[in-house]
């Protein structure tokens, strides 16, 4: 196992995050498989790679050859067993449910010798229970990657109390080979990244909640004050009311009161204003 000789991988899901992962990995010069359980969601994550590699090369980011070298390397299937066969990473990108990902972590251990590296992308769930539905749990990490995939920087690599010390420097390499920052953080509830991001964007709903501002101004305050590229209740809209409700749940019970959710974010989730994607959040996104 080791990030440099990897030259076959497959990815699990081809949703917001699975393609994203396939788009990275395939201009890594990595041969890229995309699996999915119905063929619309793979043409459709095909056809957004290519169209992120088409608005890379009109903005002078990707070169020509680069985009077809890319396109070439990604192929679609919903064969499990064909995705995997003979690949040296598999990355794992399903919805955020325990039982699926352990579904599939016991086929993956089951067909993939010990030294192919097991990566999860998900966002809050722990990855220990995860790897224990896998054949050799050691070999398995988190490789938790942002929205939108190609732009974002950051990867936070997870590791358990069994990942190996082999697993933790391929997925710390494999980032980097992507061209991303990687951290290293422990598995724990909302590891590094939720767990800060959502502890800001509660107390931003509470003050929003309070009257203490406006959800632009509370925003500004951010952004001019500190730098932040967008505001807490912006982003909150980004990434979907509802998934920030479900993870403030989930971290209220592991980690403590801080991060129940406030009674804004339950009454506008029932309302369905759920963000950009419903049309109404903190912000009117009708247009
Ligand atoms: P999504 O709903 O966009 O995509 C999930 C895909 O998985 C869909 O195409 C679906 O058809 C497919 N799928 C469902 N069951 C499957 C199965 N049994 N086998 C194969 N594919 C299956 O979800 P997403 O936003 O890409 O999230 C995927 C994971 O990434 C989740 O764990 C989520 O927490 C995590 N994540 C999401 C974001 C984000 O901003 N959306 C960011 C970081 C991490």
């Amino acid at each position: 196992m080791n990030a440099d000789s990897i030259q076959t991988a497959a990815v699990i899901g081809a949703g917001t995050m699975g393609h994203g992962v396939a788009q990275v990995l395939a201009m890594a010069g990595i041969t890229t498989r995309l699996f999915d359980i119905n063929q619309a969601g793979i043409d459709n994550g095909l056809s957004k790679i290519a169209a992120n590699l088409a608005k890379g090369v009109a903005r002078g980011k990707v070169t020509a050859e680069d985009e077809a070298a890319a396109n070439a390397r990604l192929s679609g299937t919903t064969d499990m067993q064909a995705a995997i066969a003979g690949v040296d990473v598999v990355i794992e990108a399903v919805p955020e449910i325990m039982d699926l990902k352990k579904k599939i972590f016991t086929e993956l251990g089951d067909s993939l010798d010990a030294n192919v590296l097991l990566a999860t992308n998900t966002s809050s769930l722990p990855i220990a229970e995860i790897a224990s539905a896998a054949r050799f749990p050691e070999r398995v990490t988190g490789m938790h990657f942002f929205n939108p995939v190609h732009i974002m920087k950051l990867v936070e690599v997870v590791k358990t109390d069994v990942s190996s010390n082999e697993a933790i420097a391929t997925s710390m390499d494999l980032a980097r080979r992507f061209g991303k920052d990687p951290i290293l953080v422990k598995d724990s509830p909302g590891f590094a990244s939720s767990r800060l991001g959502l502890v800001i964007g509660l107390e931003a709903m509470r003050m929003f909640e309070s009257g203490v501002a406006s959800a632009e101004d509370i925003d500004k305050a951010m952004v001019l004050g500190y730098g932040f590229p967008m505001g807490p209740l912006k982003l909150t809209d980004l990434v979907g009311l509802d998934v920030r409700l479900s993870i403030a749940e989930y971290l209220s019970g592991e980690i403590g009161a801080h991060f129940a959710p406030p009674q804004i974010l339950r009454d506008m989730v029932e309302r369905g204003d759920l963000g950009k994607k419903s049309g109404q959040g903190f912000y009117d996104w009708s247009e």
